[in-house]
């Protein structure tokens, strides 16, 4: 999955060539001429040096290497050490501003080169493949989880435990029986709790009635004594 994501994202920023230095189009702003590649005419991937002082993408040079050892640009033999990889150059590239490659879904992000792969991983904009066994939707990753609940592909045991395999046809109607049970032991421990409050107020009642009748009758007897 996310070899297949890096993939995608290696042909929205590269040119036709693969392994090729960046496409032009991806940059906010056209980079110096100094950081494209002669070969590609891309801006600078994985920038290398080889030893007429020429730079190129690494993996440019290394396929033009294979069929002459001269310099594309100067024609001069290549020899020594193949090349030298130029990090500070390399760190330079990585700080250019770029477009997000889903701006034409909607992505207004902008962010140096280094973080590409990292928005890439989890640009609302992205197409994401729908996680519902079977489906083949593609849908921009803002609206997947909206998509998947509404999916004809979705599934889902019943929460409650029933054991029922929810689908669309069957959820709204599904009526689980755990759902019922608990509903009635909900209701039953309401009237337990309303028996018992029930029961305590009677025997109240009862002590206050048995005090009063003794209240009366102890008034009679002192009236009758009298
Ligand atoms: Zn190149
Ligand atoms: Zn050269
Ligand atoms: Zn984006
Ligand atoms: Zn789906
Ligand atoms: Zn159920």
């Amino acid at each position: 999955m996310v070899l297949e994501r890096a993939a995608r994202w290696m042909s929205a920023v590269g040119p036709a060539m693969v392994g090729g230095g960046y496409d032009l189009e991806i940059f906010t702003e056209n980079p110096d001429e100094d950081l494209l590649c002669s070969i590609c005419h891309g801006v600078l991937r994985c920038p290398v040096m080889i030893s007429c002082g020429h730079n190129f993408c690494r993996k440019c040079i290394l396929q033009w290497l294979k069929r002459q050892q001269t310099c594309p640009c100067c024609r001069t033999e290549v020899r020594g050490k193949l090349y030298v990889q130029m990090h500070k150059l390399k760190r330079k590239i990585n700080r250019l501003q770029v477009k997000c490659p889903n701006e034409e879904n909607g992505c207004p992000a902008l962010f140096p080169l280094l973080r590409s792969e990292e928005h890439a991983e989890t640009c609302a904009y992205g197409l994401v493949t729908c996680d519902n066994e079977g489906c083949p939707a593609e849908v921009l990753r803002k609206d997947a989880a909206e998509h998947g609940q509404s999916c004809g592909y979705w599934s889902e045991m019943c929460h409650m435990g029933c054991g029922t395999l929810l689908t669309p046809e069957n959820r709204d109607q599904h009526n689980c029986y755990m759902e019922l049970k608990e509903t009635y032991n909900k209701q039953l421990h309401k009237l337990r709790v309303k028996a018992r409050r029930l029961e305590s107020l009677s025997t109240q009642m009862c002590r206050q009635i048995q005090l009063l009748s003794e209240g009366l009758e102890g008034a009679q007897a002192s009236a009758n004594a009298q």
